[in-house]
Formats: C-alpha cells, structure tokens, sequence
C-alpha cells in the first residue's frame, strides 16, 4: 500500500519510506491511500485472538508489501508482548490500561511497533537514522526505550524544561547509548516546532539522515489501532453499542480509533476527550479550527495548543463537520474536575486513575448512555508516572512498579539549550 501526504494526493510513497521519512517533504502527514475494510468473520473471531494476532492481521493490510509476512509477524509479537487488560470499573464502564509496557505509557505500543519496523528497515541501510522526537511527557521515554542499543539508529529527544514530571525526566535521561536528551528553555509546542523545521531543511537533509518518532509516523498510527479491536473482542457485549473515550493531545491514538471504525469496527461513537486545551472540542461545536498556545495542565501529556493529527482526521472525514460531529464528541475538563474525580473514583470503585485516564473518564461519563451502552476509556499512564499528583489527591501512597524504581536512583544527563532553530541545528550537524 502507498501512503500520500494529507496536503497533496500526487505526492505517496511506500511504507518504508513514510516511516523513514516521517513527515511528507511538502510537511503533511502520510495517509493510507486506502482503508482496507475488515470481514464479518475477522470481528466475529476477535474474542479469540490475542493483541499480537490481531496486530498482525491488521497490520499486514497496510504493510504486507513492503515487510515479509514471517518478520511482520515476528515484529508483532515481539511490539505487542505486554498485557493490556479491560479492567472493569463499575457497571457498564471500562478502563483500557494501556501502561503495562516498559515506559508505563500507551506509547508503548506505537514506539515498539515503529522502532521495530524501522530497525528492519536500517538494518539494509548504509546510512545511520537519527531519530528526531519532541515530547511533552510520554513520547520521549516509550521511543528511546524502543531504540535503545538498536544498531544504525540514534535518537534524539526534545522535551521542555521543568514542564514534564520528574519520573517523566528520569525516564528520559537516564539511558544513555544511543539516546540524548536535549532539554529546551520553552513549550513542547516549540519542541514539536523545532523537529518540524529540522525536516524541512533541505540542507540538514542532505547532511543526514532524519527520522521521526512522533504521533505523526504513520508507523506508530497503525498499530494503535489494533488495541481497538482488541477492547471490541475482550469486551463481554450484551447486545449492547460500544462509545470509548480517548484522553487526547495530539490525537494520533483517537485518529487510530477512528480509522478502525472506518476499518469496520462497529464502534458507536468516541469521545474526544481533553483537559483546558480543547482546540479539537472547540471545533466539534463550532466547526472552527483554530490552533493556540498551549496551556500547562496537569495531565501534561495533552498539552497540545495544534494537534498534530487534526490534518489526519481531516482527511479522514474529508472535512465534513456533520460527519466527523456524528462519530465524535468533544469533552474537556480543568484540573480542579480532574482531581475530584480521581478522588471519587478512588472512594467508590477502589480504582486509581492517573490524570490523563481521569479526564478520559469524566469524557466517558458525559456522553454514555449508560442504559443501552458500554463505555471504555482508555489510561494512557500509569498513575505512579504522576505519583505527587495522585498520591496528593487521593491521600495515599501509591506503589511505583520496578521499572520505574530503578530510573529514579539514576542520575540525569540531559543538554540544555534554547529554542532557537539555529542551535538545535548545530547541535545535529555536529
Ligand atoms: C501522549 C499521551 C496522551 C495523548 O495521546 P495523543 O495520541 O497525542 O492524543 C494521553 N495520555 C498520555 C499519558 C500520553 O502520554
């Protein structure tokens, strides 16, 4: 399958440059040129296939061209290796813990997949890949933790100074290898705008050979579409319509929602769910786009003032407001609702919601009917990755998994650097 740039249909490519090269050179994203559709009997055999079967019968539709079958499989198992569970909050409502990966973020999915097909991919390359990530809080670990010791590949993160949590941090900078952690004096939309430009300069692009880990790769998209179908095969259906809330930033795991459904997921609706930078809820209820600074939350991983995605789901919908608006709602929520609800979901259902999972619940919430529907949302982190938050706000201590443990006691090596163009160039040229 070729994938086209959301800006321009005359410019597609096959997989394995769209994932080398992360963004279209016209700077849109890359889109399947078509979505396969999914037969009757591969949604009616999901309750009997685990996250890494489904991962390759999805993903081979889009990649079978360019990956052989055995490797793609082999990539899928060894991307899709941890739990996620469904984990059954209160009647009718559905948490899709998503952090059981070595970043205990749903990033995990998307980076392993990706770095995976991208060390295929470089193995029968020449030429080193520096992979170039801007990160406000999550990214950055999953993706380096998918690099780390992968050889031909650097990696290299952006992330923004004193505005991600500090496991966040320790996650970042404590790896080394191949990984470098560069911390920037401004906002992770500067840092997303940084990498952007880097793709976009000609020169640099000559001089090397760049890569991008974001929720823009077309390879980190797909595959967060299967756990879709994973929650559709898991979930114990009663005849009864499916809505799933999507604690969103960028919205490449929403995106992938939908595609699913465009797929032949029958899936009700989704909910665009979001804290106070609600770009995407604005324009569901006004049909105006409008991107703004963004605004410091505390769930940080959804401070987005111009999703990346928004093109994609665009495309997707062909920019039809009606259409989109009958698929998805918008929701959003300020800290201070965010933290009552992790109280009161804690009081009530003994269930420990990190910030990100809490604004997608109250989203759920919102929009479910909860008589003839089922509703999951999913927790994109776990709640230990924002432990001062949570532990303050439910009044008790919460345990920190291994993985994170260790991180803690390292210490931090990071570059500090402004948000000029012009250093941050430098920096890569040298
Ligand atoms: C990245 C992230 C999000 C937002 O995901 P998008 O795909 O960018 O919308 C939500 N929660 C957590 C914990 C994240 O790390």
């Amino acid at each position: 399958m070729k994938f086209y740039s959301t800006n321009n249909k005359n410019i597609s490519v096959s997989f394995k440059d769209a994932v080398v090269k992360g963004l279209a050179p016209d700077g849109g994203l890359f889109y399947p040129e078509s979505l396969p559709k999914l037969d009757k009997s591969f949604i009616d055999n999901l309750p009997n296939l685990s996250l890494a079967e489904i991962g390759f019968e999805v993903s081979k539709l889009f990649l079978g061209d360019d990956i052989p079958l055995d490797k793609l499989k082999e990539i899928c198992d060894d991307a899709l290796n941890f739990p996620t569970p469904l984990v059954s909050i209160e009647p009718n409502v559905y948490s899709l813990e998503l952090f059981h990966g070595p970043s205990c973020a749903f990033k995990d999915v998307g980076a392993r997949f990706m770095s995976r097909c991208l060390s295929y991919f470089a193995e029968n390359s020449d030429k080193k890949i520096t992979i170039l990530a801007a990160t406000s809080g999550d990214t950055g670990s999953a993706v380096a933790h998918g690099f780390l010791g992968i050889k031909n590949i650097d990696v290299v993160i952006l992330y923004p100074s004193g505005k991600v949590s500090q496991i966040q941090e320790q996650q970042l900078t404590t790896l080394g290898n191949n990984i470098t952690a560069l911390e920037i004096d401004g906002s992770f939309d500067d840092c997303q705008a940084l990498v952007k430009k880097a793709f976009q300069d000609d020169e640099l692009n000559k001089h090397m050979k760049l890569s991008s880990a974001n929720s823009i790769n077309i390879a980190r998209l797909i595959p967060q579409s299967f756990y879709y179908f994973y929650v559709y095969g898991q979930l114990k259906r009663q005849n009864k319509d499916l809505v799933i809330s999507v604690p969103s930033g960028n919205y490449g795991n929403l995106t992938a929602g939908l595609i699913a459904k465009q797929m032949g997921l029958p899936i009700k609706r989704f909910v665009a769910s979001t804290n106070v930078n609600k770009v995407v809820p604005d324009y569901l209820e006004t049909g105006k786009y409008e991107s703004k600074a963004s605004i410091q939350s505390i769930s940080n991983a959804m401070d987005v003032g111009a999703p990346s995605n928004f093109d994609r789901m665009m495309t997707l919908y062909q920019e039809n407001h009606p259409k989109i608006c009958a698929d998805l709602k918008g929701a959003s929520y300020s800290d201070e609702q965010t933290k009552e609800v992790m109280k009161k979901v804690y009081k009530n259902s003994n269930y420990i919601l990190d910030p990100h999972g809490a604004v997608a619940y109250l989203g759920l919430k919102k929009e479910l009917d909860a008589e003839n529907e089922q509703g999951v949302f999913i927790e994109t982190a776990h709640p230990a990755k924002f432990i001062n938050i949570v532990e303050e706000v439910i009044d008790t201590k919460v345990e920190i998994p291994e993985y994170l443990k260790s991180c803690l006691t390292k210490e931090k090596s990071s570059i500090k650097m402004n948000n000029s163009y012009q250093d941050f160039k430098n920096y890569l040229k040298n």
